[in-house]
């Protein structure tokens, strides 16, 4: 049993010793001591169903014992830098990553966070084509250090520091966007601002397949293959935003971009890579990775023996479970039930995305699409209660994202959707 602090002393010290920027979805939040799969535990030992585990980066499960036998077997062999010395972790999960991409995207760059992977992508790009200016979209969210706050589009995530070069196109959002779900319209925007925004020649578009932080937005069909062309006739690479929506969590593809039949130049990764551990990685061809040996590029801990041992554990472990596959089946069934609580509660404005990255909208007005913010943390407040962790997003926070670690089963999905139509039926 668990003898630590309590709630309440935690509390106090976060308050006092910690960011007084960091925020908490709950009322009451919650201690959370031990984690086992799709399952978290309270203090007092109560169990929680995690659905929104895949944002704090766990893909197989919590505390998957592959994953820690394999950290801490590494931990206790070597843990070092491997900038000077060789290691067989590092290699071996660059192979084993770079298999599961398509294309001549080969060579990987290790990271510890997804915003690294993408400051040094946009890096790439930059470098390789001597252009400056990026297309990103509204409502993407791509990190918090300089060049990628700048990628990122929504003022919530926002400081005022100097950003340059970034021009935001229109979101292909098929719920809320302008042009509804014809994915070629909005691609048109792309083509506007390079034409009306840049000489005519650009560095790089990065884009997340789903965007995650947005409020699960899967980008209108057919935009990603009309948005690549313009951009390589304006000699820029394509930069594919793996953060949430890679690593089998769509269940259609292992990729996310692979649902819209593009190939990136550039792939950029983090989150479920190390089920937990710090660790992110961009991959991209051997003819661009060549541009960083202009001049020394290192990152110290990037691909450090004990997080790449947890990477290739990971891979493996998604192959032996055949975690993609449960994603789809059961993801599928998920998106179904949550689809059929639509027609019975008229708060729900839409429900989308795919396999394990799903989003559900709450409005309280369906025709003018009013974002439903209050109800959205009183739902979420409630379902806690009733043993149901899901997460939220969205420009106007009144989406549910539910992104759970990729073991979920067909019973934890019902007990979600019980939870959810229960406490909407209360409201
Ligand atoms: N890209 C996407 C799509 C993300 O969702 C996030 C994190 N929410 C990031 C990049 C940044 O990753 P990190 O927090 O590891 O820096």
């Amino acid at each position: 049993p668990y003898t630590g602090p309590t709630a309440d002393q935690i509390l106090a010290k976060r308050k006092q010793y910690l960011s007084p920027s960091m925020f908490y979805f709950y009322k009451n939040p919650l201690n959370v001591v031990d984690g086992r799969m799709q399952y978290l535990f309270d203090e007092n030992g109560r169990r929680y169903l995690d659905a929104f585990g895949g944002i704090a980066t766990v893909c197989c499960g919590h505390c998957h014992p592959d994953v820690v036998n394999a950290i801490v077997n590494q931990t206790k062999r070597l843990q070092h830098s491997t900038i000077l010395y060789l290691n067989s972790a590092i290699a071996d999960f660059a192979e084993a990553l770079a298999s599961t991409l398509p294309g001549n995207l080969k060579v990987v760059f290790f990271t510890n966070s997804g915003t690294e992977a993408n400051e040094l992508a946009m890096m790439m790009a930059r470098l390789y084509t001597g252009c400056h200016d990026i297309i990103s979209l509204r409502n993407a969210y791509h990190g918090n250090a300089a060049g990628t706050m700048g990628a990122t589009a929504q003022c919530n995530w926002k400081f005022n520091v100097i950003q340059t070069g970034v021009h935001h196109a229109l979101n292909p959002d098929p719920y809320r966007g302008v042009f509804g779900s014809d994915g070629e319209k909005y691609a048109r925007d792309v083509q506007d601002l390079i034409d009306f925004g840049t000489s005519g020649n650009v560095a790089a578009f990065m884009s997340e397949a789903i965007q995650g932080v947005g409020g699960i937005v899967e980008l209108a069909p057919g935009y990603l293959p009309a948005v690549y062309s313009s951009i390589k006739k304006a000699g820029g690479i394509c930069i594919a935003d793996e953060v949430q929506s890679g690593f089998a969590r769509i269940g259609s593809h292992f990729w996310g971009f692979e649902s819209q039949g593009v190939v990136p130049d550039i792939v950029t990764m983090a989150k479920g890579i190390g089920n937990g551990i710090p660790l992110g990685a961009v991959v991209t061809t051997p003819e661009i990775a060549e541009v960083l040996t202009r001049r020394s590029y290192f990152n110290t801990f990037g691909g450090n023996p004990v997080c790449t041992a947890a990477g290739l554990a990971v891979l493996r472990v998604i192959e032996k479970e055949n975690l993609q596959k449960n994603a789809h089946a059961v993801g599928t069934y998920l998106k179904e039930r949550l689809t059929a609580l639509k027609d019975k509660h008229e708060i729900i404005g839409d429900v989308r995305g795919r396999g394990f990255m799903l989003g559900v909208e709450l409005v309280t007005d369906r025709q003018a699409k009013t974002p439903a913010k209050a109800e959205t943390l009183h739902v979420m407040d409630q379902m806690k209660d009733l043993g149901v962790l899901i997460g939220k997003g969205g420009y106007y926070g009144n989406v549910f994202r539910i992104t759970p670690p990729l073991c979920l089963t067909k019973e934890d999905a019902d007990f979600l959707v019980d939870a959810m139509d229960y406490t909407l039926s209360k409201m």
